[in-house]
């Protein structure tokens, strides 16, 4: 099998090298991927660095173009990378093709901010000065990926980095090499010169801890656990580098009596168990009045029956695996947990066989949670959701807000007033109304508040806020 490479100053190297394997299918194996050192990720911080004042001085068109053409790309691939993708993370095939997309319109969307980088020219309060305040590539930018979105998230990162003239060491999940090994390749044929871009596979603990220990990495951009989170931060400051952290979530949906049950059931049911429930907007706190109590975990119970568990690539299949052993552990040992607590299993909870070796759970619902609980508290990051009754709307608002984490809240109602009022006071950082928790537009920012998020959003314009640096200049006319 051929290895995949690292790309370090533009040469592909490496030869120690680790397989991929597919979790719905634990006997294929996607591809071998070269696993980066510590010295390799040292020699990849010094090309970005080397690179620097040549990509941030570059022609805005030859950026646009670069990304234009890998949107293109990966565009024109989309069933095949959407494939691998499925492959090596586990997310049913149509969701992975959907990701995929995603990736080429992000891509798309920077090669347009190329083009639209604006400053500012305003009076100064002193006479006969003018002030400039423009924005300037940050340094060398290091991005750490998570595997849960193997392509949107490295394509959030990495073409708003390249886009506003920064220089780029990429670390992507040791768990899903293929699909960040596929769009380097891409952006590197597309004409990215030497260094602007280099890939480092390999263990967080080794090649990510290198990054965050470089005095050489201006900037880092992180998506995980809280855990490492918090090791990014204490590393960035001691380096007093600027950050940015997207962690976890133990987002709230809301059921009020007043929604429409089928809304609510369906956007319930996606954001709790689509994507396997390995999404950081997923809801596994689905929070409901008393008065559609009954009716709402009936419905739910009754669509849960008609999810499909199975391979990712199989046509019909609603949930594929869980992308490896040791996050199975850590959701069965939370589906043991919430039976400890008191929770009813109301349903699912068990793994399910396949024609295919794979990491495959049903799909788990418990019922009279508490928000006091563990499951309720802390993220599982699987197809496992907990029911809390409330009483009315301002208790069910008050339980939503009392978590540390603040990314994504959802709310199903018909009342304007509720929908009104829990838009305002939702203590989150993105809020849905009718919707699921999760899903979003890639053109507006995405981020989360208290213990989900720190520093400027992702996304969007606002990108820039992350990717650049303000600089103020005063001209004597
Ligand atoms: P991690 O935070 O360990 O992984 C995220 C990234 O950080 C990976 O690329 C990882 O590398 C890297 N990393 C790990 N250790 C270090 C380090 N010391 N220095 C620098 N980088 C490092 O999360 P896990 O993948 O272990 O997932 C654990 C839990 O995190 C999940 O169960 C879930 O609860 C949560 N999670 C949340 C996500 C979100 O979107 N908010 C996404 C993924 C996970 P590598 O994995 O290659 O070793």
């Amino acid at each position: 099998m051929t290895i995949h490479q690292n790309l370090i100053a533009g040469e592909w190297v490496g030869s120690d090298a680790i397989k991929n394997i597919n979790p719905s299918n634990t006997n294929d194996v996607v591809g071998e991927y070269a696993r980066a050192s510590a010295d390799d990720a040292k020699a990849a911080i010094a090309a970005a660095k080397a690179a620097f004042p040549g990509w941030s001085r570059s022609g805005i068109l030859e950026r646009h173009a670069i990304l234009k053409k890998t949107a293109d790309e990966i565009l024109a691939r989309k069933d095949e990378l959407g494939t691998l993708l499925a492959r090596e993370e586990g997310k049913t095939l149509p969701e992975a093709i959907g990701e995929t997309i995603r990736a080429a319109q992000i891509f798309e969307f920077f090669a347009g901010e190329t083009l639209r980088l604006a400053g500012e020219v305003i009076p100064s309060v002193r006479p006969n000065i003018g002030v400039e305040i423009t924005r300037e590539a940050v340094g060398v930018v290091g991005i750490i990926t998570p595997w849960n979105f193997p392509i949107a998230i490295p394509a959030w990162k990495i073409a708003p980095a390249l886009a506003y003239g920064n220089t780029v060491v990429f670390k992507p999940a040791e768990l899903v090499p293929g699909c960040a090994w596929a769009i380097v390749d891409i952006l590197h044929r597309a004409g990215l010169p030497k260094g602007v871009l280099n890939l480092v596979m390999g263990k967080g603990s080794v090649v990510g801890q290198a990054m965050l220990e470089s005095p050489d990495v201006a900037a880092i951009t992180f998506t995980g656990s809280t855990g490492t989170g918090k090791r990014v931060a204490a590393a960035s400051i001691e380096h007093n580098r600027k950050f940015q952290l997207e962690m976890g979530g133990k987002n709230p949906f809301v059921v009020l009596d007043d929604a429409d049950l089928t809304v609510a059931v369906e956007a319930a049911a996606n954001s709790g168990f689509f994507s396997t429930g390995q999404r950081c907007t997923a809801s596994s706190r689905l929070i409901v009045t008393e008065g559609i109590h009954d009716r709402f975990v009936a419905a739910l119970t009754e669509k849960l029956k008609t999810l499909v568990v199975d391979d990712a690539l199989k046509a019909g299949t609603h949930i594929g695996p869980v992308v490896d052993a040791g996050q199975l552990k850590q959701d069965t040992d939370y589906i043991e947990i919430g039976k400890g607590e008191g929770a009813k299993l109301a349903f699912g909870g068990d793994l399910v066989k396949r024609d295919n070796p794979g990491f495959y759970l049903q799909p788990t619902l418990f019922t009279e949670a508490t928000n006091a609980m563990r499951i309720s508290r802390e993220e599982i990051f699987g197809p496992v959701v907990s029911v809390i009754r409330v009483k009315d709307y301002d208790e069910a608002l008050a339980t939503a807000n009392d978590t540390p984490f603040g990314l994504s809240s959802g709310i199903a109602t018909t009342s304007l007033k509720h929908a009104t009022h829990f838009k305002r006071n939702a203590e989150a950082g993105m809020v849905m109304v009718n919707l699921p928790t999760a899903g979003v537009d890639f053109h507006v920012p995405f981020g989360g508040r208290k213990g989900s998020s720190y520093g400027p959003r992702e996304q969007g314009k606002y990108a820039n806020e992350f990717y650049t640096t303000v600089k103020t200049a005063y001209t004597l006319a």
